[in-house]
């Protein structure tokens, strides 16, 4: 059993231009673990977006002018202070995201490293000098936007709430967010506890919270103001179109990361053990609910038997619980709406045809590592986003049709491929219909500096290193005449 605590969090309240300020009503935060109380959140209404929006617009002129080793400074020392309390991260990440220990270890390490690589930002290049006709001195340069609004998942609270908002602050942006309603604290009032202590100005960064029945009003509000000027979304395919389209007709620019149906390709030629460790890790790492999972594990022909051996000899060792005991590597999925649709994909497979090779048992809000074989387009889990532990292999037998099947959906996140021969990979590569390949390697990698992100209904933007530079900032022309331009003599 464990040694992080498992008590809930005070809630302070939600934190806007630097107050904590509570909502006139709270919604429940559950353990998925169990359905105990986690924590009571303040569920904000409209009024506290704008409040929250107008904390950040009046803080932006002094935080864009701010010199830029002064604002480095700040996201360092938010990167110690997080350092310095990554067990109330880790013990939230498990408790109130159901996540397993190991999980917690490893985000609240990356989240460290997100606040450092985007204080290195401030140090980047933000600017061009371009020839001019005229031999004026031309520069394209890059400005901060303004109020950003970043709106976070549950799945990985701490990893892509940061890579939503620390770029953007590195750039001299302010910021409101709002976390998913399944991790308010982990993905939310956490942070905002971090950045106050690291001593943060009054509202360049504020926190609103709110319940699902309240998120498409206040949603819209922090999408709509004339205030905000851009928006940060990792999320569903479902909410972001959406939120693109809202941004598209008020002329906004928005990054929007999205869901995914991910395969790892396996040739004939590949090192099978380390393929099915890879499979093993990608299929079920965080009970399959990262957008980058392994959905579908394509397998040539000729190894397919070695390689389901290996495979199910490892997915069977995986064991499934409370996220109170640390062996529970898969713990619950984040809550019961999600375990259901993920239940009722299987059935759905199962009435269908589909084989189950292992796994299959459904109960509360847990689902056994599951993997299917024989599964075919007329399912509903061939195109849907699983967002669970379930793996679908499928045989193939040329390198074609493996890419065929690859990029048989409407997403496009991540592919893997594995294989001795790096040419090949490289050469399929070429062909797979994603923002991210990744060649010996299952599909979930990321780091703080590459540029991450999907084609198709996976995304638009990249976030991470000097892409997040393009997302968070516009590009003005700014010209200096040195008497070269000259006009015709009539005027
Ligand atoms: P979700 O779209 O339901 O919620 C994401 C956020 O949007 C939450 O904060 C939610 O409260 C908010 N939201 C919901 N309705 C809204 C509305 N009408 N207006 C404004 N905001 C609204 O997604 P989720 O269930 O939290 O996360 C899982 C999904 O996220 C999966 O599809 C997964 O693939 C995707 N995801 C993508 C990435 C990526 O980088 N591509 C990373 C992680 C998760």
């Amino acid at each position: 059993m464990l040694d992080t605590p498992n008590s809930s969090p005070a809630i302070k309240g939600m934190y806007i231009g630097g107050n904590w300020v509570p909502a006139a009503r709270t919604f429940d935060d559950l353990n998925p673990s169990d359905n105990t109380l986690y924590a009571r959140i303040p569920d904000g209404s409209v009024d506290c977006a704008r409040k929250a929006i107008a904390a950040a617009k009046a803080a932006f002129p002094a935080w864009a002018a701010l010199r830029f080793h002064e604002r480095a400074r700040l996201l360092l020392k938010a990167a110690d202070v997080w350092e310095a309390r990554k067990d109330d991260f880790i013990a939230a990440a498990m408790h109130e995201g159901g996540g397993w220990y190991g999980k917690g270890v490893f985000e609240a390490g990356y989240v460290a490293e997100v606040f450092r690589s985007s204080a290195a930002l401030c140090y980047q290049n933000i600017g061009e000098v371009l020839p001019s006709e005229h031999g004026k001195f031309s520069t394209a340069t890059r400005w901060p936007l303004g109020v950003v609004s970043v709106i976070s998942p549950w799945n990985m609270p701490g990893i892509l709430t940061a890579r939503g908002f620390t770029a953007a602050l590195a750039m001299g942006n302010t910021i409101v967010l709002k976390p998913s309603e399944d991790t308010p604290y982990a993905g939310g009032l956490f942070f905002a506890e971090i950045l106050e202590e690291a001593g943060f100005p009054p509202g360049v960064f504020n926190v609103i919270t709110c319940s699902r029945d309240s998120v498409a009003a206040v949603g819209d509000e922090l999408v709509e103001s004339r205030d905000v000027k851009a928006v940060s979304f990792t999320g569903s395919t479902a909410v972001g179109r959406h939120i693109a389209a809202k941004c598209g007709a008020h002329l906004k620019k928005a990054c929007v990361e999205l869901g995914g149906k991910d395969s790892l390709i396996i040739l004939e030629d590949a090192d099978l053990e380390h393929a099915a460790k890879a499979a093993n890790f990608g299929s079920f790492m965080h009970q399959g609910q990262v957008c980058m999972s392994t959905e579908k594990i394509l397998v040539q022909q000729d190894i397919y038997d070695v390689f389901m051996a290996k495979f199910l000899a490892r997915a069977a060792k995986l064991r499934t619980g409370h996220t109170n005991d640390k062996d529970n590597v898969i713990g619950p999925l984040v809550n019961n709406r999600q375990a259901k649709r993920v239940q009722a994909l299987i059935e759905d497979a199962v009435a269908k045809g589909a084989h189950i090779e292992l796994g299959g048992k459904c109960w509360d809000n847990f689902v056994e590592p599951t993997v299917l074989t024989n599964v075919d387009a007329s399912m509903n889990i061939w195109n849907e986003e699983t967002f669970g532990p379930v793996a679908i292999v499928v045989p193939f037998r040329t390198e074609q049709e493996a890419i065929a099947l690859n990029n048989d959906t409407e997403y496009g996140l991540t592919a893997a491929i594995m294989t001795a021969d790096e040419a090949r990979a490289l050469r399929m590569a070429e062909h797979l219909e994603t923002g991210m390949v990744h060649i010996n390697c299952q599909n979930i990698n990321d780091e703080p500096h590459v540029p991450f992100g999907g084609v198709k209904a996976s995304g638009v933007g990249r976030y991470g290193g000097r892409w997040s530079i393009d997302a968070f900032t516009e590009l003005r022309w700014i010209t200096l005449d040195r008497g070269g331009r000259h006009f015709p003599p009539a005027f």
